[in-house]
């Protein structure tokens, strides 16, 4: 067989296993939007069967021969072709995959079930010793998948690199330091300042079906193709591709806060443009793959925050809001953008402003850190987490469930994805400053509501580039130097204390 044969072959393969886990991400989509309780354990057992049967298939011995054979071939010649590009990740996923005997990923997979469930009880009753015993488990399990996966510094690398490739933890360390230096400084001077942001008037009455109107025509505005997406109702927002001309994304409504469903809407938003501006003829392999989380975390952090929190983006649309909610009929456009952009401490990382959001990330960044070397127990996380929140915060969280059970991720074994947000950021914070600079005043286009160009710049110069490239790499690529916290500490000069009057 011909190189070409073989490397058609395995492409085929791919694709094939791309589908059956777009079945599953069907069923995920299904159980998160639309599956009455009373049918979990059944989608948890179509669930084990998808993942076994993907599980099987990734780690088919011929994957490994083909590889082999390909990785002698003069395919690999130039690495950024697309050929040498999939089969660079697929090489990773194949090892990654054969490190682990399933007996593990089993394991695993059962721990975080029952885990998830306990976590939810403990969340809601405020209860941490309810979760102590899973989450021990989990820790320890987690030890051995990166113990297997193996690392050349810190268990951690290991972890991290599942989300954010090639990252290691001491280079998160450098980058997130400038972060922790600056934060409480700027945060303590705003909050001193002489003017004072009204939230109030966010937490109005604002009917549901107004702000479904108005996340649609804000959503649409943009960019999001309503013949390639849906936009539904749900618990915990999320964003999903299923297949290619099928981008999903989910929001929540509340009556009394008008936040919620608007910039979480433009946040998915952000993820889905990311997944309908991919190079969808390569589906199913790494190249029609998006590059990592942060650089995900940084489509959607661009357009909620960079460009949804802008007063130039409200220029334009806040007329608009304006005849959606009689709540906003009488308030000044800057006080509504003030109240959009108000910075203050507070316990719940996904309610957190741009500012003090790194803070939360830092926090648990530096947690799981010390849990992974060794130097915390999972009996001493309450009080490890209470004591440098108030370091950072400025106050303790009143109760558990406001702290160290908020999130979800630990549930789920996801230790090594938070830096991914503050990745995120940082990575969005860069490239705005390179999209202004080559595509002119972004401020005047969204005074007018065109975003094509900013989106169209996205989708060429990341989007079209699925996994040619690491996070790393592109960034350096688009913005001329490598990743620092530069742009975001300077954003953040340029925009908080101009607002607050300082
Ligand atoms: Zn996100």
């Amino acid at each position: 067989m011909s190189v070409q044969q073989t490397y058609q072959q395995l492409e085929a393969w791919a694709k094939e296993t791309a589908l059956l886990e777009s079945v599953a991400g069907v069923l995920g989509w299904d159980q998160r939007v639309m599956m009455p309780a009373k049918a979990a354990p059944h989608r948890a057992n179509q669930f084990a069967l998808l993942s076994g049967l993907i599980h099987q298939r990734a780690t088919d011995p011929r994957v490994g021969e083909w590889l082999a054979e390909l990785e002698q071939s003069e395919l690999t010649q130039d690495p950024e072709s697309v050929p040498a590009v999939n089969i660079r990740q697929w090489r990773r996923e194949y090892d990654r995959m054969t490190k682990l005997p399933t007996e593990l990923v089993m394991e695993f997979a059962r721990t975080t079930a029952l885990a998830e469930k306990a976590w939810e009880e403990a969340r809601e009753k405020s209860d941490y010793p309810l979760f102590k015993p899973h989450l021990q488990k989990i820790v320890q399990i987690v030890r051995e998948i990166a113990e297997r996966y193996g690392y050349e510094t810190e268990p951690y690398d290991a972890l991290l690199d599942q989300y954010e490739q090639g990252m290691t933890a001491k280079q998160v360390e450098a980058l997130f330091a400038p972060l922790r230096q600056h934060t409480p400084d700027l945060v303590a001077r705003l909050q001193n300042a002489p003017r004072k942001p009204n939230t109030d008037i966010l937490h109005r009455h604002y009917p549901r079906e107004a702000q479904e109107r108005f996340c649609r025509l804000v959503t649409e505005t943009i960019g999001f193709d309503w013949q390639g997406g849906r936009l539904d109702p749900t618990v915990h927002p999320f964003a999903i591709r299923l297949v290619p001309g099928d981008v999903r994304i989910t929001t929540r409504y509340y009556e009394n806060f008008l936040n919620p469903a608007l910039f979480g809407t433009v946040h998915e938003l952000g993820h889905a443009l990311y997944e309908m501006g991919l190079p969808q003829e390569h589906w199913g392999t790494p190249m029609g793959e998006s590059t990592s989380l942060g650089i995900h975390e940084s489509q959607s952090r661009m357009w909620e925050n960079f460009v949804g929190r802008s007063r130039a983006f409200w220029e334009y649309f806040y007329p608009i809001a304006q005849q959606h909610f009689t709540a906003l009929q009488e308030v000044p456009l800057d006080e509504f953008v003030f109240a959009v952009n108000a910075v203050k401490p507070s316990t719940i990382r996904v309610e957190a402003d741009e500012v003090t959001y790194n803070l939360h990330i830092i926090l648990r960044f530096e947690l799981e850190l010390a849990l992974m070397r060794g130097e915390l127990e999972v009996d001493d996380l309450p009080s490890a987490w209470n004591e440098r929140f108030e370091k950072y915060m400025g106050f303790r969280p009143p109760s558990d469930a406001e702290g160290v059970l908020q999130d979800v991720h630990w549930s789920g074994g996801m230790i090594g994805y938070f830096p991914t947000y503050t990745l995120g950021n940082l990575y969005a914070a860069q490239f705005s400053e390179s999209a202004e600079r080559e595509l002119g005043d972004l401020d005047a286009m969204f005074r007018k509501g065109e975003f094509r160009p900013l989106l169209e710049w996205l989708v060429q110069n990341i989007h079209q580039q699925g996994k040619r490239y690491t996070a790393n790499q592109l960034a350096e690529r688009i913005t001329g130097k490598p990743l620092s916290a530069e742009s975001l500490l300077n954003y953040f000069q340029r925009k908080f204390p101009e607002l607050y009057g300082i």
